[in-house]
C-alpha cells in the first residue's frame, strides 16, 4: 500500500471532501488524525470506518482558527503517532452574500477558518516535518478563488489566498524535503452544496465540460496522489478537479 506507515492529519474529516480524503489516505494504509469542529458522531463514523480498513484512527475536536488549539492537536497526534507525514487543510465554511451587504463578522469567519487555519496548522507541523526531513502538505482551495465568484468575496479571497500561500509555503520548505501543493475542486456534492436549489445545480452542470457535478472521491483521489511518492517532484502546484471548469 503506497501511504503504509505513514501518519496523516486531515482538517474537517467528519464529513464531504475531508471524510472521504480521510478514507482513502486510510484505505492506502496510512493512520489518520480525523479533525472536525462540528458533529462527533459524523467524527466518529469517520474514524470506524478507518479502523473498518485496518488503519488506526485519532479523533479531535479543534477550531482550526485557534492557535493553541492548533498546536495542542498536533503534539497530542505526535505523542500518539510518533509524527505527522501528511498535512491535509481541508476544513472550510462558507458565508455567502454580496460584497455590498457583506458582513464583517462573515468576512472574518471564512477568512478565519479558510485562510489563517491553514497558516495555523503548517506553522504547527513545519517544525516537526523538517525534523523528520519529508512531508507533505495538501491545501484544499476551490476553482473560485481561480475564476473569482459573485457573491462569495471572503471565500473567494480566502482561497485565492490558499493558493498563494501553498507557493510562499512551498518556496520556504522545498530545500528541507516538505512539499506544499494544493488542490482546487470545482463543484462538489457535499452537506455545503446540498443546500443549493436544484435549478442553480442544474445551471452549473450546463458550465462545467464534463456535464457533471463531481464527488468527494473524485478530490481525495487527487490527493492521494499528491500525499503519496509518486508526486515527489511537484511542489507549490494547484490541480484542479473541476470538470474542466477552469479551463480556458
Ligand atoms: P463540509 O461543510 O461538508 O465539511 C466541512 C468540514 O470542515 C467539516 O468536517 C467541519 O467540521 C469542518 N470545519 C468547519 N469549520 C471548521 C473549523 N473552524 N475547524 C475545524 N474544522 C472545521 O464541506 P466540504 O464541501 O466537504 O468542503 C471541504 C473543503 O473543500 C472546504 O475547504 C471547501 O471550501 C472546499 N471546497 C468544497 C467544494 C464543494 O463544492 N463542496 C468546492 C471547492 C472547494
Amino acid at each position: 500500500m503506497a501511504l503504509e506507515g505513514k501518519v496523516a492529519l486531515v482538517t474537517g474529516a467528519s464529513r464531504g471532501i475531508g471524510r472521504a480524503i480521510a478514507l482513502k489516505l486510510a484505505q492506502l494504509g496510512a493512520s489518520v488524525i480525523v479533525n472536525y469542529s462540528g458533529s462527533k458522531t459524523r467524527a466518529e463514523d469517520t474514524a470506524a470506518e478507518i479502523r473498518s480498513t485496518g488503519s488506526e484512527a485519532l479523533v479531535w475536536q479543534c477550531d482550526i482558527a485557534d492557535e493553541q488549539a492548533v498546536q495542542k492537536m498536533i503534539k497530542a497526534a505526535i505523542a500518539h503517532f510518533g509524527k505527522i507525514d501528511i498535512l491535509v487543510n481541508n476544513a472550510g465554511i462558507t458565508r455567502d452574500g454580496l460584497l455590498m451587504r457583506m458582513k464583517e463578522a462573515d468576512w472574518d469567519a471564512v477568512l478565519n477558518t479558510n485562510l489563517k487555519g491553514v497558516f495555523l496548522a503548517t506553522k504547527a507541523v513545519i517544525r516537526p516535518m523538517m525534523r523528520q526531513k519529508q512531508g507533505r502538505i495538501i491545501n484544499v482551495a476551490s476553482v473560485v478563488g481561480i475564476l473569482g465568484n459573485a457573491g462569495q468575496a471572503n471565500y473567494v479571497a480566502a482561497k485565492a489566498g490558499v493558493i498563494g500561500l501553498t507557493k510562499s509555503t512551498a518556496r520556504e520548505v522545498a530545500s528541507r524535503g516538505i512539499t506544499v501543493n494544493a488542490v482546487a475542486p470545482g463543484f462538489i456534492v457535499t452537506d455545503m452544496t446540498d443546500q443549493l436549489p436544484e435549478e442553480v445545480k442544474d445551471k452549473m452542470k450546463q458550465e462545467i465540460p464534463l456535464g457533471q457535478l463531481g464527488t468527494p472521491k473524485d478530490v481525495a483521489n487527487v490527493v492521494a496522489f499528491l500525499a503519496s511518492e509518486d508526486s515527489k517532484y511537484m511542489t507549490g502546484q494547484t490541480l484542479s478537479i473541476d470538470g474542466g471548469m477552469s479551463m480556458q
